[in-house]
């Protein structure tokens, strides 16, 4: 083992004891081991999911630290692992797959029937000091912040569904939603089209002006119905590529509805609640023989790794990052920064810990 720094034997961390029982506290800081770097975390976003973790759904086990979208600098590296890494900056694909079922025999970690997972199955970036295998390292150039690298999570989601949809050029894109991943998706879409439009869609009025700051086109669903939208602003009837990221029934309808025929939709957004379809929307699917594909996480495997296509176009400094960090707060003011992602009275994108 080798070490840039004394490591402390304690640090902070929000530690969730039960549903609704996050405590800002000390801990101890974990053990470094053969095949792993200590990891200092800088950055750490909250994303969606971590609200009904922490507040009515729980985690499997308690106390658990959330948080799964983070980077850091690697302080130590355990016994066998590359000196080279030390001082390193970088993000952390944050699943643990069981390396025995049939989907992590074809390196389809996602799909794995029994994995763990930094943040929610066991600990996570909620902290000071976190420790990760070499394998789960994504590092990353000193010229990207750390907590531009923090939003590579949410982004090798995002680009997952764009490489799903097989965005190429030319193809028009509309995105329906208008939180962080939208956006990101939205933003990965515009690359991969290049010439044709990327159109973000939703009810929120101050989102979608956020997203016109960006250079999205923008439709209001609670305006204008979403066809209607994308022929005004396409010329055309149907966008090539629809991509839904709420989860919603409103929001699957209008990715149904604003795609062509023969179009391709991507279903991104968790659903909170059953779902159901008019006839009329299901029927479309049938007419215009639409493909409708899932997108589950990401890919990090040797043939496709959404990460490390993320972290280096983030790296290019071509995309527009800072407009999706919302807000950062210390740990110590994480009631604060978790009001601000629950209540939803006001706008964020992505809310931050900076530790
Ligand atoms: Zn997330
Ligand atoms: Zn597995």
């Amino acid at each position: 083992m080798k070490s840039l720094i004394e490591i402390p034997k304690k640090m902070k961390a929000l530690n969730l004891h039960g549903v609704g029982d996050l405590r800002y506290e000390e801990v101890d800081v974990p053990e470094l081991k053969e095949g792993t770097v200590l990891l200092n975390v800088k950055a750490c976003g909250i994303c969606s999911s971590d609200i009904p973790r922490i507040f009515t759904n729980g985690t499997y086990h308690f106390p658990t630290i959330p948080g799964h979208e983070f980077s850091g600098r690697i302080v130590a590296v355990g016994d066998g692992v590359d000196e080279s890494l030390l001082g390193r900056r970088s993000c952390v694909f944050p699943m643990l797959p069981c390396r025995k079922c049939r989907a992590c025999a074809k390196e389809e970690w996602a799909q794995c029937s029994s994995y763990s997972y930094f943040g929610s199955r066991q600990d996570g970036g909620f902290a000071e000091y976190l420790v990760v295998p070499v394998w789960n390292l994504v590092p990353f150039a000193d010229t990207l912040s750390y907590e531009e690298a923090a939003l590579c999570e949410p982004a090798a989601v995002s680009l997952h569904a764009v490489n799903i949809a097989g965005v190429k050029k030319g193809d028009n894109v509309a995105v329906v939603g208008t939180g962080a991943i939208a956006l990101l998706i939205g933003l990965f879409a515009k690359r991969k089209s290049e010439t044709g439009k990327v159109i973000i869609a939703g009810r929120s009025a101050d989102k979608l002006e956020n997203a016109a700051k960006m250079g999205f086109e923008t439709i209001n669903t609670a305006e204008e119905p979403i066809a209607d939208g994308v022929k005004r602003i396409t010329g055309i009837d149907g966008a090539d590529v629809a991509i839904e990221a709420v989860g919603t029934n409103e929001a699957i309808s209008n990715s149904v509805k604003a795609a062509g025929a023969l179009g391709r939709v991507v279903l991104v957004g968790n659903p909170y609640e059953d779902l159901q379809m008019e006839k009329n929307v299901y029927w479309s699917v049938l007419r215009k023989q639409l493909t409708l594909s899932g997108s589950w996480n990401s890919n990090y495997n040797s043939r496709v790794n959404d990460w490390k296509e993320a972290i280096s176009i983030f790296e290019s400094g071509t995309l527009d990052l800072r407009s999706l960090i919302s807000r950062t707060y210390p740990m110590s003011e994480y009631e604060k920064a978790f009001a601000d992602v629950r209540d939803r009275n006001t706008f964020t994108l992505r809310v931050m810990f900076t530790i």
